[in-house]
């Protein structure tokens, strides 16, 4: 059985890379300072290696160069010497589907044949990127179809940063040389980490890959428009305005413990009253705008005109907004969408009490790319139905 609290360890990354064996060292996902020691163990002197971080740097994130015989400013033996150690190389797109409504949905190979997916959204005036963080999630959140499936690995930096590369070869985003597209529109103009996993369950890969996405010199996000969603996981929250200064988006979900318990069972490990505390902190640390809080809308489970007066009761203090999230079915999900006027009621009270409650419009259900339908078909390991109950009480 899996434990929910447990943080999941994983190799720790050495400075620099070592090569491995008869395979090349893949450069996307590592920080500048772990690409400066790993071109120097290459063989770069290191007067240049400075210099040379620069320029490497900016071929593969402000250009999105994947051939080093392209990084024209680079001696030739210099570029032989880095095809000869280095790759460039994203996770593999294995489908890409478009809904009615524009989104995307890929499906991602990464190694060890293990899949996740990512999800585009395009909006009038701005295009949200959703990624992953795991390969399924420890977590079993009775809502989510996530929640259905064993955790297999965390996704390294290269594998989280090459979400957003990859989107962006797809909507043909990089800017072209010598063309004046410099100031075009963006077209992922904000990146959310609500995909598959819990993204504080694996903080330092997340935070070195955020790292990597906000870097001015590459794709250059302003941590403005990167939010991370988790579920709480409380010891984790600080780190997350100190060390990424993203904004945050919480799992709330439901206004008592015994509710809460059952939808999102790492609140039996940090309770309501925990998380809030810990939340009352956060902008003061990041110097970030509101919270978000994410309400999934489950008829007749956390949808009553009492739950949202105790939400607007709980939250109070907090600089927030509340997401309202029409609960996405995926087959065999034990609940359904609360009814539409059900939500409006619902909004209007948390409106009226002075917060912003915008109800999330479902986005590419067409093709189960709406939040919580996302789990890779190909992935066998599931959850037995007995582990889903006994994490959720029920
Ligand atoms: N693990 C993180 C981020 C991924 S889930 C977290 O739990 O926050 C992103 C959002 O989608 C979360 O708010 C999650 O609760 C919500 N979600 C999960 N399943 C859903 C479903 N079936 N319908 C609507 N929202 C869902
Ligand atoms: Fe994991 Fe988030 Fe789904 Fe919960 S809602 S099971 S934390 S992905």
């Amino acid at each position: 059985m899996t434990d929910a609290s447990a943080p999941i360890t994983q190799d720790v990354m050495t400075i620099p890379r070592k090569l491995p064996e008869g395979g090349k060292i893949n450069l996307v996902g590592l920080t500048r300072d772990q690409l400066r020691a790993t071109l120097i163990e290459a063989g770069t002197p290191e007067k240049q290696a400075k210099m040379r971080l620069g320029q490497i740097w900016q071929w593969i994130y402000h250009w999105g160069v994947r051939d080093f015989d392209a990084m024209t400013n680079l001696s030739k033996d210099y570029r032989a010497l880095l095809d000869e150690k280095f790759e460039i190389a994203l996770p593999e797109v294995v489908t890409k589907q478009v809904s009615m409504d524009g989104t995307r949905k890929y499906l991602l190979r990464i190694k060890g044949g293990h899949e996740v997916e990512a999800v585009y959204i395009p909006e009038e005036n701005r295009g949200t990127l959703c990624i992953s963080s795991q390969v399924g999630c420890t977590l079993t959140c009775s809502f989510c179809h996530t929640g259905t499936q064993k955790l297999v690995r965390n996704l390294t930096p290269g594998e989280i940063v090459g979400q957003v590369m990859l989107a962006r070869d797809d909507l043909g985003e990089w800017p072209e040389q010598g063309a004046p597209n410099e100031n075009a529109p963006r077209l992922v103009s904000n990146v959310v980490l609500m995909g598959m996993g819990e993204p504080l369950y694996n903080f330092d890969n997340v935070r070195d890959a955020m790292q990597v996405v906000m870097d001015g010199e590459g794709i250059s996000l302003s941590r403005r428009r990167i939010t991370l969603s988790t579920s709480g996981v409380v010891p984790e929250i600080a780190k997350t305005a100190e060390e990424i200064g993203c904004l945050l988006a919480v799992s709330f979900h439901a206004t008592t413990d015994e509710v809460r318990d059952k939808l999102v069972p790492i609140n039996k490990r940090w309770n309501i009253e925990t998380l809030l505390n810990t939340l009352r902190d956060y902008p003061r640390l990041s110097n970030s705008e509101r919270i978000t809080f994410e309400y999934v809308m489950l008829k007749d489970v956390n949808d009553t005109d009492e739950d949202a007066r105790r939400l607007v009761k709980l939250i109070r203090g907090i600089p927030a907004k509340i997401n309202l999230i029409p609960f996405n079915e995926w087959p065999g999900s034990p609940y359904t969408r609360s009814d539409w006027e059900r939500i409006e009621n619902f909004a209007d009270i948390i409106y009226k009490a002075g917060y912003a409650s915008p109800i999330r419009t479902p986005r590419g259900e067409d093709i189960m790319a709406a939040c919580g339908q996302l789990k890779s078909e190909t992935e066998r390991g599931r959850k037995s139905r007995k582990d889903i109950a006994a994490e959720a009480g029920l």
